[in-house]
């Protein structure tokens, strides 16, 4: 299994951050998050870099019209 923002392999693949919307793995490193442990605490709502841009700019379409 590789990181989605770094391209290396996550080992162990349990110590991956998931993103819910896209299923994409990373290090918990690479998307700014310290530790597993502080990523258990996020990982039912987490979404990645690339979904949360995508998420904001539905919304702010949104709120413009
Ligand atoms: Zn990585
Ligand atoms: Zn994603």
């Amino acid at each position: 299994m590789f990181c989605g923002k770094c391209n290396a392999v996550i080992s162990p693949v349990k110590s991956a951050a998931v993103c819910i919307s896209c299923e994409t793995n990373y290090h918990p490193v690479c998307i700014k998050i310290k530790t597993l442990s502080n990523f258990k605490s996020i990982k039912d709502f987490w979404n990645c870099d690339l979904c949360l841009s995508k998420l904001k700019n539905v919304s702010t379409r949104n709120k413009k019209n």
